[in-house]
């Protein structure tokens, strides 16, 4: 696998060279205001970042998604928007309105569905291509923006806070292990994930598919069964945190007032860094809040067991 690392460098420094969006954006960055949150075993960090207000009110019911022109096909981005080309079918940009200080959105060619039944894969050649980078996955239906576009996102590594609760043993153990491909299981994390961690592509993709077949059967009515997915590459090992979801959007995002935060979780949330793009909502949400926020979107501990049970065999 070519490590892309030196191009996508390179495709940064030209692009924030040429293009005026993306450079005052990423500069951005260092006036985004973030504040730590404590719980009893981990803690997360609130990102303030009014940039992502596009993002985090997306409307993507159907008829909002079929009237606009999809910002993810050639042909409606911006004139300044370059890319590098990624096996035959996909193309690595700038994401112009970054959470990260390096942040990618890599594209298939055409303007096709967003699944990840068919592309979990490319997913790991993707990380494996991107060292430097965790490759996340949202699903349709669970805080991708461009939900009829197949596409994923890359962050640089050291951001997200999962990376290193992964390797808090109070937090993660674990639980199963079949030849080089084992299942881990988080406790006391306040949000149920199932991660695999080996040495397989294949055989990782076959404890993936097991699992998402079994959870496709809870949630028959969906275009796919709703989930987040980072995956990240070192040492020959690739690291895979699936978070299975039961809702896209908590209570607070629809209430009025005082009373609503507008938070969407999607990957980077369930990785421990919480997007509001309004200061209000950066200001005033309590750990309670956030507890209450994954107690409604994901599932517990108990619910991830049954659905992970012999997914290695
Ligand atoms: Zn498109």
């Amino acid at each position: 696998m070519k490590d892309y690392s030196q191009s996508v460098s390179d495709l940064f420094d030209s692009q924030l060279n040429e293009w005026d969006l993306a450079r005052d954006n990423y500069r951005q960055l260092d006036n985004v205001k973030v504040r730590k949150i404590f719980f009893a075993e981990f803690e997360v960090v609130v990102q303030f970042n009014p940039g992502r207000i596009t993002s985090s009110a997306a409307k993507v019911d159907a008829s909002s998604i079929e009237a606009r022109p999809c910002f993810l096909c050639e042909k409606n981005r911006p004139a300044q928007q370059r890319g590098i080309s990624f096996e035959q079918d996909y193309t690595i940009l700038i994401n112009p309105f970054p959470i990260f200080r390096r942040h990618l959105t890599i594209v298939n060619n055409t303007h096709t569905d967003q699944r990840i039944e068919g592309n979990f894969l490319t997913m790991l050649r993707l990380a494996e291509a991107l060292p430097e980078y965790v490759i996340f996955y949202n699903g349709p239906q669970c805080g991708a923006s461009a939900p009829d576009h197949l596409h994923f996102q890359a962050g640089n590594k050291g951001f997200l806070l999962i990376e290193d609760d992964f390797r808090n043993r109070d937090l993660c153990t674990k639980v199963e292990v079949d030849n080089d491909t084992e299942l881990w299981s988080w406790q006391k994390y306040g949000r149920g994930i199932m991660t695999l961690r080996g040495l397989d592509k294949q055989a990782l993709a076959a404890a993936f598919d097991n699992f998402y077949a079994r959870f496709a059967l809870t949630q028959p009515e969906r275009p796919e069964p709703m989930l987040n997915i980072l995956a990240s590459y070192s040492n020959n090992t690739w690291i895979i945190h699936v978070i299975p979801r039961k809702l896209h959007r908590p209570a607070c995002y629809f209430a009025e007032g005082k009373d609503k935060i507008l938070l969407s979780p999607a990957s980077v949330d369930m990785g421990g860094v919480l997007i509001t793009p309004r200061e209000e909502d950066y200001d005033k949400i309590t750990s309670a809040d956030i507890s209450g926020i994954f107690m409604q979107v994901c599932f517990s501990g108990k619910e991830i067991k049954s659905l992970t049970e012999d997914i290695l065999l």
